[in-house]
């Protein structure tokens, strides 16, 4: 049996206090995340938003949740009202859509904008410029109920140490740049959402503030 609740402390355990540890409980039942609440964790991450609300509806309502799958704009408004974290935000359609969203729901919606640091071509996320461009327009700026909380990004899959190592390091002097151009004197973006159960710890070692770790605590899923 998988001890949810012990997996979470060993890795808190070993990690710097200054990153946060989201687990991720994608495809897991429900009474693995209550276990590990009733000890006391009370962050998760999922990556359908079909699933995600589901287990909000089920669950305590004291857990914050983090949505760290791709975002379909048309389905924000089921998030709104409860979500903590969108990870995965690649659009400026996106964007509007969830300050939309959170207006209706008389919040303010947290973001991380996701970059393409992988060589695969099949991972979401914005290129450098694309980033640069939203955040030199009015338009973004405009929007007052949402957070860019800071970058997200995924590291191509590959046993090559050094390439993984590479994007994060990329990433994390990304974050650095922007955050002296266009957020100085802002509180946010402050964070590098980045690395999972197979390199968190080079993610960590490369400067990153909130790692999602969903294997390694809950188990292999099929
Ligand atoms: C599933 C998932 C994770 C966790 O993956 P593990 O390898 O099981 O730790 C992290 N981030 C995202 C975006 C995911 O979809």
């Amino acid at each position: 049996m998988v001890n949810v609740s012990e997996n979470i402390r060993k890795i808190l355990a070993e990690i710097p206090s200054g990153v946060k540890l989201i687990p991720i409980s994608k495809t897991k039942p429900e009474e693995m995340i209550l276990s590990a609440r009733d000890d006391g964790f009370k962050t998760f991450g999922e990556n359908k938003v079909q699933d995600l609300v589901r287990k909000y509806e089920s669950l305590p309502k004291d857990i914050e949740w983090h949505m760290v799958g791709h975002m379909q704009s048309n389905k924000v408004k089921y998030l709104a009202p409860f979500v903590y974290l969108i990870h995965g935000v690649d659009s400026f359609k996106l964007l509007k859509v969830m300050n939309k969203e959170a207006l209706k729901a008389g919040r303010i919606l947290n973001g991380l904008l996701q970059i393409h640091i992988a060589r695969e071509q099949t991972k979401f996320g914005f290129s450098e410029d694309e980033v640069r461009s939203i955040l030199d327009s009015d338009d973004f700026w405009g929007l007052k109920n949402i957070n860019i909380l800071g970058l997200m990004g995924m590291a191509t899959n590959t046993p090559d140490i050094r390439q993984v190592r590479n994007e994060f390091r990329r990433l994390k002097k990304f974050q650095e740049e922007l955050k002296k151009s266009y957020f100085p004197d802002n509180k946010y973006f402050n964070e590098v959402s980045m690395g999972m159960s197979g390199d968190y710890k080079i993610a960590i070692e490369e400067g990153s503030t909130m790692i999602r770790v969903g294997s390694l605590i809950f188990g292999p899923r099929n």
